[in-house]
């Protein structure tokens, strides 16, 4: 899952940076209007944290242009002010969640897992895929309730097609959602991430579509 976090206070941007990395996320960041606009519409992040306050052009004009252009990934905005009237002008603009500032770490992780989830169909924080689990409030994966030890890079792998269950997700979708821009992507190193999540695992939940790519079986589905 890869998020776009707009902040123009750059510890604060630092500290929920941080946070969002340790809590298994792939994280771009913008601190002004105009570059936030222009990543939100041209990259594909599953969720943006939005301060509503920043240089050059203001969050809620940010947000305005994204849904105008159609981008429909759930956001989150934060504002300084606590103000009812703002709040009022963020959901028409399009914001899907508000937290006022200060706030705690751990509502900011609840608050975006909870987006993440709604937009991907899910009703809970704990992914269910046959006997395979994942909770993305502990970022633990068991099999049977056996906990698995996964990497960063190999969780991110697996969070993303366990919120798209028994769809094909291309190996250019899932370069997309587990890293940031700025990172240098290979989307052979993908093909080393499934194939180590296999043989962790140990069990047969991502399938290889030829040509199009992987998709997490869902319990009961035909064998291709
Ligand atoms: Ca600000």
């Amino acid at each position: 899952m890869r998020i776009l976090l707009v902040e123009d206070d750059p510890a604060l941007s630092a500290q929920i940076a941080a946070a969002l990395a340790a809590a298994g996320y792939a994280v771009d960041r913008a601190a002004d209007g105009e570059e936030a606009q222009f990543l939100g519409e041209s990259e594909p992040f599953d969720a943006a944290i939005l301060d509503l306050g920043l240089p050059k052009l203001d969050g809620l004009t940010v947000l305005r242009r994204w849904r105008e252009a159609g981008r429909r990934l759930p956001v989150l905005v934060l504002t300084a002010r606590a103000g009812w009237a703002e709040k009022v002008e963020g959901i028409d603009a399009g914001a899907d969640d508000y937290l006022a500032k200060p706030f705690h770490m751990e509502e900011l992780l609840a608050r975006l897992r909870a987006l993440i989830r709604r937009a991907a169909g899910m009703a809970s924080a704990e992914l269910v895929c046959g006997r395979l689990r994942l909770d993305t409030r502990s970022g633990r994966v068991t099999v049977d309730g056996n906990p698995v030890a996964l990497t960063a890079q190999e969780y991110k792998t697996l969070a993303y097609l366990m919120h798209r269950p028994g769809t094909v997700v291309s190996r250019t979708e899932l370069t997309e959602h587990i890293y940031a821009q700025d990172f240098d992507r290979d989307s052979n190193t993908i093909e080393v991430f499934v194939a180590r999540l296999r043989r962790k695992l140990g069990i047969d939940a991502i399938e290889t579509v030829r040509g199009r790519g992987y998709r997490l079986r869902a319990p009961g589905d035909a064998a291709p």
